[in-house]
């Protein structure tokens, strides 16, 4: 198969610049070329978009981006021993890749780009799933982003995208799929990645859309779920007991038993419920 672009093979790019991988930093990098170009032909048409890529590493899923056609590419990476590997793709691609030596959880680059933004990471798994429980957050919706793409540990991604009354079911898939349409669309075996991790991972794309499926105030529902959730084995008038002053009537009036747990309830009922606590 011929190569995704003109430059070294992943592997040499890593010896020559040393990048031994560093486990404090979840790194499990992807050398595969086609894999990566896979990957972020995932994330949808890219010609039109600028893409911010989180922990580009060595830069095999940035080549992938810009192979597939990007119009720009912010890459925000902690790790400096990565920077002069980047440089060289960025050189490759003229105008096309800047990169932010900066720690992903303390920045918000969003606001460097512009419209329609689709947002593709291969992070370490804490890491994505506290950038996606922001990316997710009460603000206004639509967001800026169009789409997210970011790889998880395979047991992360089905509590992404669970339906109701499934073991996966919780708090994640409430507030992913209220907002998004999210599906798993790749998985991945251990030995995909080098070194290769102790699980297996998958592959999540997440599009906004451009409404909530079910009206509720954001504020609301992320503390009705987190509390609900919290004590998913309760039923809900005890895990929600001191949310409102007369929280069973909020439970009946949302049309849902006061006997019911968490896990039980549909993503409408979790709605609903928000509304009537919303009203005191
Ligand atoms: N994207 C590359 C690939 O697919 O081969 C690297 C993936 S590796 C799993 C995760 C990358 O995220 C590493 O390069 C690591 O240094 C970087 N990283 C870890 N924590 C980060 C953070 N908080 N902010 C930005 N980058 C981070």
């Amino acid at each position: 198969m011929s190569a995704i672009d003109d430059l070294p093979p992943l592997r040499d790019v890593i010896a020559r610049h040393g990048l031994s991988a560093r486990k404090s930093l979840g790194q499990n990098f992807i050398l595969d070329l086609n894999l990566t170009a896979k990957i972020a032909r995932r994330a949808g048409d890219l010609t039109n978009s600028d893409v911010l890529e989180i922990g580009p590493g060595p830069g095999g899923l940035t080549r992938g981006l810009l192979a597939e056609g990007a119009r720009r590419v912010l890459a925000v990476e902690k790790d400096s021993r990565c920077l002069p590997a980047l440089e060289e793709i960025a050189r490759e691609y003229p105008g096309k890749l800047e990169v932010l030596n900066a720690d992903a959880l303390e920045i918000d680059p969003l606001a460097h780009l512009t419209p329609p933004i689709r947002i593709v990471a291969n992070l370490p798994y804490n890491v994505g799933t506290e950038l996606l429980t922001r990316w997710l957050d009460p603000g206004p919706w639509p967001p800026v982003w169009s789409s997210l793409t970011l790889m998880f540990q395979k047991e992360v991604a089905q509590r992404i995208t669970a339906a109701p009354g499934s073991k996966a079911y919780g708090r994640l898939a409430v507030l992913a799929q209220w907002r998004t349409e999210a599906q798993i669309v790749m998985e991945l075996p251990p030995e995909a990645f080098t070194p290769p991790p102790k699980v297996h991972s998958a592959v999540v794309h997440l599009t906004a859309l451009s409404e909530p499926r079910y009206p509720a105030e954001a504020k609301v529902l992320f503390r009705v779920t987190a509390q609900a959730f919290n004590q998913r084995r309760k039923m809900l008038r005890a895990s929600l007991k001191g949310l409102t002053p007369n929280i069973e009537d909020r439970i009946v009036a949302a049309g849902i038993k006061p006997t019911q747990r968490a896990e039980e309830l549909s993503l409408e009922e979790f709605c609903a419920l928000a509304r009537e606590v919303a009203r005191g």
